[in-house]
């Protein structure tokens, strides 16, 4: 084998207890959907060299680079609010780093924490994170990246037998709320000193643990306010879906919004709604104070202390928000200036747009050329004044705005095209249109779904 990738191992020279040695599992008969070819240059890798034999092998996990040590990561997770002290990889392989990122195979096999999964992923999910991260990316969302996807050649048994896949992986890294969680809960002081320290090298280099803390806090902050100004839904916002880095990650139940409807929720499994649009602030603040929790050893030797400082920090998650999401929401009405007025004309906006269950995309989108929907024309008048004294509005909103997102029907039948028929044609075609989100585009592309075409549900589907 000739392919070469400079890959480091830094989590593999922590202690063994932060992860299990192991290779990815073979798989019968490899099959190449696709490599990135622009996240691969930026990795440094030649993507020729990718998209060969050699490539898909490593991919599908049948064969393992030089220089890879390969492991399964360790971490705990509040799953829907219940603490489980052992999650981690249950089917994901790390395989090290690349240009400081992790590279990871999701779907590689069966690992130590795999509990009764069988460590696979069917084909359907794996497009489904491939077209959101990537659409993520293109619409400037921290987000892990899609390197590439292929399929198996061989079964997984869901609810029905699926073609099985698995998707190359790329994050600044994979440490989550989830990942100090597993030191607390083990009483691992030590651990969650050294776990800290690796964070603090990867993403606050120079940071106290009190500042890195403080970091986090921005990023989920800022991070969800971005979710919320595009209409995305995670869908599954466990501690251990929470990364330290402030990257979206484990694309598995999400969606964008067709109609705006704060309540709504697209998890087949979840009931109860945390983890609806409208909720997802909330929950992002109850996941850093998990985190918080986990570190107040770090914070300060008096307990009470590193309470009090925690409790302080934590109260800095709400200004974050409100700013950058007070910021995002102005800029989509082309507002690039700030004035008193501006909060209560974006609730209004969405207040309409709730009631009459306007498209949330199409809505904004439609600002550009001055369009509102019909009803909003007392709304469109207060607009307009607010918008005579800014010059670039136009420009703004259809820079801020998106008219391409991965709409659920589109994910959708990408999936079904190439599960029931072997069609990747449509997936590439989807890939292509979000790839570019502030262009115009054929409204086949940016039309919402007619009624029969709706979807509601997404599948935690793995
Ligand atoms: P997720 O909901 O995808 O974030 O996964 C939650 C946990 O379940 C993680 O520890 C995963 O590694 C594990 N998991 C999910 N699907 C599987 C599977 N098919 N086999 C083994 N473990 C899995
Ligand atoms: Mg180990
Ligand atoms: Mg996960």
């Amino acid at each position: 084998m000739t392919l070469r990738i400079a890959l480091d191992n830094s989590y593999a020279r922590l202690p063994d207890r932060f992860f299990a040695r192991l290779d990815p599992t073979p798989v019968a008969a490899p099959g190449l959907v696709r490599v990135n070819a622009g996240l691969a240059r930026d990795l440094g890798i030649d993507p020729d060299a990718l998209a060969g034999a050699e490539g898909l092998a490593m991919f599908a996990g049948n064969w393992v680079p030089e220089g890879a040590e390969p492991l399964a990561m360790a971490y705990s997770g509040h799953q829907f609010g219940h603490f489980s002290p052992q999650l981690g990889d249950g089917r994901a392989i790390l395989l090290g780093e690349v240009a400081g990122r992790d590279v990871q195979l999701k779907g590689s096999g069966p690992t130590p924490f795999s509990r009764r999964g069988d460590g696979r992923a069917a084909l359907g999910p794996v497009l489904r994170e491939y077209i959101v991260s990537e659409a993520m990316f293109a619409l400037g969302v921290p987000t892990t990246r899609a390197l590439a996807a292929v399929t198996t050649g061989e079964w997984v048994m869901r609810e029905t037998a699926l073609p099985g896949a698995v998707l190359t992986r790329v994050a600044a890294s994979h440490l989550r709320v989830g990942t100090f969680q597993y030191f607390a809960a083990r009483g691992d002081i030590e651990g969650l000193h050294i776990l800290a320290d690796y964070a603090i090298a990867r993403h606050d280099p120079g940071a106290s643990h009190r500042s890195f803390f403080e970091g986090v806090v921005r990023r989920q902050a800022r991070l969800v306010a971005q979710w919320l100004s595009l209409g995305f839904i995670h869908g599954v916002m466990n501690t251990d879906n929470c990364s330290i880095s402030g990257e979206t990650i484990d694309y598995g139940p999400c969606a964008f919004l067709d109609t705006y409807d704060p309540a709504a929720v697209f998890s087949a499994i979840d009931y109860q709604g945390r983890y609806a649009f409208g909720q997802q602030p909330r929950i992002a603040q109850w996941n850093l104070a998990r985190l918080a929790e986990a570190m107040l050893p770090l914070f300060d030797a008096d307990e009470q202390k590193a309470v009090a400082y925690a409790e302080d920090a934590l109260g800095g998650f709400a200004p974050e928000f409100q700013g950058a999401y007070g910021a995002a929401m102005r800029r989509k009405l082309g507002l690039a200036t700030s004035a008193p007025e501006d909060a209560a004309l974006v609730q209004d906006l969405l207040t309409l747009m709730a009631e009459t269950g306007a498209d949330f995309t199409l809505t904004f989108r439609g600002l550009g050329d001055d369009v509102v929907p019909e009803g909003f024309e007392a709304w469109a008048a207060r607009w307009r004044d607010r918008r005579a004294s800014e010059p670039g509005w136009q420009a703004l909103i259809r820079a801020t705005n998106p008219a391409v997102i991965p709409r659920n029907h589109l994910v959708e039948a990408a999936i079904v095209a190439a599960v029931e028929r072997e069609d990747f044609s449509v997936f590439e075609a989807l890939l292509a249109a979000t790839s570019r989100p502030f262009d115009d585009a054929d409204t086949a592309v940016t039309a919402p779904p007619l009624p029969a075409q709706r979807v509601t549900q997404t599948f935690c589907g793995t």
